[in-house]
C-alpha cells in the first residue's frame, strides 16, 4: 500500500477519506487539521492564556504538545497545562507521572487540582459511598467543574479539551439519543461565551482516536495506557461500540455526526438566547438548576454518609 501523496510506504488508511499516508504525510495531516481548528475554534485570538486539560493519556498529550507546537513561539500566549486529580487508586498516579514528564519534557507550567482538597472528597470514596450510581456521572461533573475553577485561577482565556473524532461523535449521539438538546447545545466546542465559563475548544475534533494514537507513538510522547477502574460502568462504552459499527459500514459517519451538531447548534442559537446557564446558590459556579450537579452530587455522598440513625 502506497501513500496517496508521494511513493512511499503507507502507514496508515484513512477510509473516511479514501487515501493512505507515509508516516511523514500522516504527521503533516493531523498537525494541519488541528492547527485549522485551533484557528476556526479561537477566532481572532492574539495573544493570552491557554490553559490544556491534560490527563496523561494519549489525548490530551497531543494536545498540549501541539498548543506547544503552535503557540510557544508567540511572547503574547502562555500555555498551561492543568491535571485533575480525581482520586483514583492505581489509575490516577501513573497518568500524574506521564502528565508531568511531559510537561517537564516541554517546559510547561503544571497545576494539579485535587478533588480531594477542593471538594472533600474522591471519586473513589463516592463510588463507595454510592454503589447504585455510575462513578463517571459525578466524576465527570467534579473534574468539569475543578477544571474550570483551574483555568479561571490561571487566567485562561480558553481551556483545550483533548476530545478526538470518535469521543466527539459518541457524545453527539449520546446526547440525541437521550433527547439532551441542553448538553448537545453547550458541548465543547464552545460557541458563544457563557458566563463564568472558559470557553472548552477541541482542537483534534477532526481527528480520529486510532490516528491520534498513532502520532503520539510516532512522536514518541509520554503518556499512560492505564484505563480507569470505574470506566466499564461507563454508558459511553455502548456508544463507543455502536460509533464503530456504523463507523465500519458507513465510512465518513463520525464527521457526519459533528456536522450535524454544528447545523443543529447553528439553528438553535439563530432561535434562542438558550443554553445560558445561571449561577448555583450553593458554590456560584455556572448552572442550569438553582443547585449546580457538582453540588448536587457532593450533597448525595454526604447524605450517604450519614450513619443510620445519625442527626
Ligand atoms: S472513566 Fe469515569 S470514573 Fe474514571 S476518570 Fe473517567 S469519568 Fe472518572
Ligand atoms: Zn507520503
Ligand atoms: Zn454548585
Amino acid at each position: 500500500m502506497r501513500c496517496s501523496s508521494c511513493a512511499a510506504v503507507a502507514i496508515v488508511d484513512q477510509p473516511y477519506r479514501a487515501g493512505h499516508a507515509c508516516a511523514e504525510h500522516f504527521r503533516a495531516s493531523v498537525e494541519e487539521r488541528v492547527r485549522r481548528e485551533f484557528h476556526r475554534q479561537l477566532p481572532g485570538f492574539a495573544g493570552g492564556t491557554i490553559a490544556v486539560a491534560l490527563s496523561g493519556g494519549k489525548d490530551s498529550a497531543v494536545a498540549l504538545a501541539l498548543a506547544h507546537r503552535y503557540f510557544h513561539r508567540r511572547p503574547t500566549v502562555r500555555v498551561v497545562a492543568l491535571t485533575v486529580d480525581e482520586g483514583i487508586a492505581g489509575y490516577r498516579p501513573r497518568t500524574l507521572r506521564a502528565a508531568a514528564e511531559l510537561t517537564e519534557r516541554l517546559g510547561v507550567e503544571h497545576r494539579i487540582v485535587r478533588a480531594e482538597r477542593a471538594l472533600g472528597t474522591t471519586t473513589d470514596e463516592a463510588a463507595a459511598g454510592l454503589p447504585g450510581t455510575i462513578p463517571c456521572s459525578f466524576c465527570g461533573v467534579w473534574r468539569r467543574q475543578l477544571l474550570n475553577r483551574a483555568a479561571r485561577d490561571a487566567g485562561a482565556d480558553a481551556v483545550v479539551l483533548g476530545f478526538n473524532l470518535d469521543d466527539l461523535a459518541q457524545t453527539v449521539l449520546m446526547n440525541l439519543v437521550r433527547g439532551d438538546l441542553d448538553r448537545l447545545v453547550r458541548m465543547a466546542p464552545h460557541r458563544v461565551p457563557q458566563p463564568g465559563l472558559v470557553p472548552r475548544i477541541a482542537p483534534l475534533a477532526l481527528v480520529p482516536e486510532r490516528e491520534v494514537f498513532l502520532y503520539a507513538r510516532l512522536s514518541g510522547l509520554p503518556f499512560d495506557h492505564a484505563e480507569c477502574p470505574h470506566a466499564h460502568r461507563a454508558s459511553r462504552n455502548l456508544f463507543r461500540e455502536i460509533v464503530w459499527q456504523l463507523e465500519d459500514a458507513l465510512p465518513g459517519t463520525r464527521q457526519s455526526l459533528l456536522r450535524t451538531h454544528a447545523r443543529l447548534v447553528e439553528r438553535w442559537l439563530a432561535a434562542a438566547d438558550a443554553g445560558a446557564p445561571r449561577r448555583c446558590r450553593s458554590c456560584g459556579e455556572p448552572s442550569t438548576g438553582e443547585r449546580c450537579r457538582a453540588c448536587e452530587y457532593l450533597r448525595g455522598v454526604r447524605a450517604a454518609a450519614v450513619p443510620a440513625g445519625g442527626p
